[in-house]
């Protein structure tokens, strides 16, 4: 499989380093990827695990509510 690491901006405005999954990172083309995502590495892994599809722990794409 092969994942993608970006450095996303978090809705905390800090920037984070994530992997993403082939999947999500078409899913989200066009989207965030012009200003908020920047690739900065890539590889070929069958161990790491994709930071969008375990959305639920990862927490990057909810938007933290109330607060
Ligand atoms: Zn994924």
């Amino acid at each position: 499989m092969k994942m993608f690491q970006y450095v996303v901006i978090s809705s905390k405005g800090k920037p984070e380093e994530i992997w993403v999954c082939e999947h999500c990172r078409k899913k989200h083309a066009g989207q965030s990827f012009d200003g908020n995502w920047r690739l900065i590495d890539k590889c070929i892994s069958d161990q790491m695990e994709c930071a969008m599809c375990h959305a639920g722990q990862a927490g990057i794409t909810e938007q933290a509510d109330g607060n």
